[in-house]
């Protein structure tokens, strides 16, 4: 039994629509597969309009230049998250004003933002960690008080749901201003590498396109909106090419499938570890009552990180491969000079102590069992 920590899952359907996409004579970007993609993620979960990216580091790229963020202004991102959400706003100037997570979850604690807001704040940037919600209701509100932009990295959190205290259930990436999503091979969703921007305020959607687009209004003059088409703003290369909406499409065929198979392994590790967790020393994932479960990641928590390399390195003997992930953002070498100094604990308790479980399609309940029985072996 070797079990790597992640395997990309194909839906045998990937290279039939690439074939059909290079046999249809045009692989360039915005062309049928990434319609019937961004139509999908319309439709399904009511983004106003989405855009297919190159990754998820693009969207991200693209909302910094949307929201029109400047040399000095401010950007709230909490700490313990991946380079991407900083960096897209870094490019652009911004002063990063990094927030602590729950001592609970890994989320950016939301009871603390107000606290960090100043006359130069543009924009918070929540970041759906695990797939499990940020608490958009305290950070709306926010928004409006202070009239900030909320850009959600929503990466890992295809498919997942936040319930407003009046009831309204609304799609993770559906809430903010603007949101990223990524279709990297360790998502749930793939396509080797890629993104979606997810635009929910009119406003952006026509800028939003003439950035995807290399500065230019190409994708009006497809539509027949205009006759010629140039140079009108700044922008990049932000598509993918129809070879990789094609293989996405295939992926999101199956999302109900793939989905069910993953919460099914996820409560598998949540129902088979948490007796172990006290003897252990670990701390269970949290899914606060506003939140669902898109398992797109099953984690635990140890106390320091002598207590999570011994658990790591004794499964990595036995084939099993789990990972650590996330150095705090405010110690980075390339940004420790530039934070305030200010400490953030429970940050670095996350970097030093949180292990993710292998999680992929193609893993097996049975192999689950296997994997709890050696930690079993090793603990009881
Ligand atoms: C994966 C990930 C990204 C980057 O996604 P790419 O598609 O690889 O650019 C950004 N933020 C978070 C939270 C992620 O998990």
């Amino acid at each position: 039994m070797k079990i790597p920590f992640n395997k990309p899952f194909l839906t045998g359907k990937e290279t039939h629509y690439i074939y059909e996409a290079v046999n249809s004579g045009k692989i360039s970007g915005n062309g049928m597969f990434t319609k019937k993609c961004q139509d999908f993620f319309e439709k399904e979960y009511g983004f106003k309009k989405s855009l297919l990216t190159t990754s998820c580091t693009d969207a991200l790229e693209m909302a910094a230049i949307l929201a029109n963020i400047e040399q000095d202004d401010e950007v709230i991102i909490p700490s313990y998250t991946f380079v991407s959400t900083a960096l897209a706003f870094v490019r652009q100037g911004a002063k990063i004003v990094f927030a602590d997570s729950y001592a609970d979850n890994p989320n950016i604690d939301a009871t603390k933002i107000e606290g960090l807001i100043t006359p130069k704040t543009k924009a918070i940037v929540p970041v759906h960690y695990a797939g499990v919600a940020c608490d958009m209701e305290l950070i709306m509100n926010l928004s409006k008080k202070y009239n900030l932009l909320v850009i959600e990295d929503a990466a890992q959190a295809i498919d997942s749901y936040y319930t407003f205290s009046d009831g309204t259930k609304k799609p993770l990436g559906s809430i903010g201003h603007l949101a990223a999503f990524s279709f990297h091979e360790t998502k749930n969703i793939i396509s080797g590498e890629g993104g979606m921007l997810a635009i929910n305020d009119y406003r952006f959607v026509e800028r939003a396109e003439i950035i995807w687009e290399k500065g230019t209004n190409r994708s009006q003059f497809f539509r027949g909106e205009i006759n010629k088409y140039g140079w009108v703003d700044t922008g990049s290369s932000f598509l993918p090419s129809e070879v990789i909406a094609a293989f996405l499409w295939a992926q999101l065929e199956n999302i109900k499938p793939i989905q069910e198979k993953r919460k099914q392994l996820w409560e598998t590790y949540y129902n088979l570890l948490s007796p172990l967790a006290k003897k252990v020393g670990f701390l269970m994932p949290i899914i606060p009552d506003f939140a669902t479960n898109n398992a797109h990641m099953f984690y635990i928590v140890f106390n320091d990180a002598n207590g999570r390399d011994s658990f790591i390195n004794y499964l990595k003997a036995n084939q099993v491969n789990p990972v650590f992930h996330y150095l705090s953002l405010h110690t980075s070498d390339f940004y420790t000079a530039k934070h305030d100094g200010r400490d953030l604990v429970n940050s670095d308790k996350y970097t030093e102590g949180l292990v993710r479980m292998p999680l992929y399609y193609d893993l097996q309940v049975s192999e689950i069992e296997s994997i709890v029985d050696f930690i079993k072996a090793k603990y009881e």
